[in-house]
């Protein structure tokens, strides 16, 4: 029961919760428990249109200011209710396990590119307040970015804040040349700009490489796409070995914005993994 319970709370990344408008609770794998999600884009714009992506934009997105004391609210709301019964109360969490319902994480993941927007050095703030008011839960901080706005200062500005205390950057790295990279993200920001503000971000504050890879139509990264993006990790790693903490492969698991995505086989990861910890010593995870 449990296990099943966990799949449905793991597949279920629904940014509707209840009231809120801005925050939701998810059980996250890569978290390890459960995260408290903000999402400032309800409007679903992004600086990439990955193939992959799962965020419906069949149904437009609101265009609504972004409200911080509001906001606040909603992250106060989630935590009174997990720390009453664990989200007991509610139907997606009540049937999962204790421990694996355990607040981790704070995490700016959106239906789109948080970075975007213009409040984003404040929300980095209210985050940095949220984890000082609960002490009790050792929360970390977490950005999920496709690493566009990475360079600008005021975004930096925000990354500052964010790593102060537990925080970290989950950075989007997909390819390893160009074609690829253009078949994957569809961005109109180029892979060398994604590489440089990877660099440049890894160099200050502490970074994790999130990397997706799956089939589409029928094509897959190639071997020597495999030993370009190996490259690209390496000019990372080599940047700053102490502030890389790890690489992250996943594959797709729910619906695509395309039905030419697949899921590739586990193995491919796997061989991906070996291949990068031959190179890098660097943690390599899969999901
Ligand atoms: S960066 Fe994320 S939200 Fe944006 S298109 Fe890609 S998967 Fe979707």
């Amino acid at each position: 029961m449990s296990e099943k319970a966990l799949e449905k709370a793991w597949s279920d990344h629904s940014r509707l919760w209840e009231h809120n408008i801005w925050v939701y609770p998810v059980i996250s794998r890569r978290a390890g428990g459960l995260s408290i999600g903000i999402n400032l884009n309800l409007d679903k714009r992004c600086s990439f249109d990955c193939a992959y992506c799962q965020v419906d934009r069949t149904i437009p997105g609101k265009k609504q200011e972004v409200d911080i004391a509001r906001i606040e609210e909603e992250i106060e709301t989630i935590i009174a209710a997990y720390e009453k019964n664990g989200l007991a109360d509610f139907s997606t969490f009540k049937d999962v396990e204790e421990e694996k319902r355990e607040i981790k994480d704070i995490s700016l993941s959106g239906d789109g590119e948080s970075t975007t927007v213009k409040e984003f050095p404040e929300v980095c703030k209210l985050m940095r307040k949220m984890q000082d008011k609960y002490p009790n839960h050792p929360l970390k901080l977490t950005l999920i970015t496709n690493a566009t706005m990475l360079g600008l200062p005021s975004v930096r500005e925000g990354l500052k804040t964010l790593t102060e205390k537990r925080g970290e950057i989950w950075a989007k790295l997909d390819a390893g040349s160009s074609e690829w990279y253009k078949k994957i993200n569809r961005s109109a920001v180029s892979l060398e700009k994604i590489q440089q503000n990877i660099e440049s971000a890894v160099k200050d504050f502490p970074l994790r490489i999130q990397t997706l890879f799956c089939k589409i139509k029928d094509e897959f990264p190639s071997e020597k796409e495999i030993e370009l993006y190996i490259a690209r990790l390496k000019r990372i790693y080599e940047v700053s070995p102490k502030n890389l903490l790890g690489i992250q492969l996943y594959g797709v698991v729910r619906h695509t914005a395309t039905p030419d995505v697949h899921p590739l086989e586990k193995s491919f990861l796997e061989n991906v993994a070996r291949k990068i910890q031959r190179e890098i010593p660097t943690e390599v995870d899969i999901y």
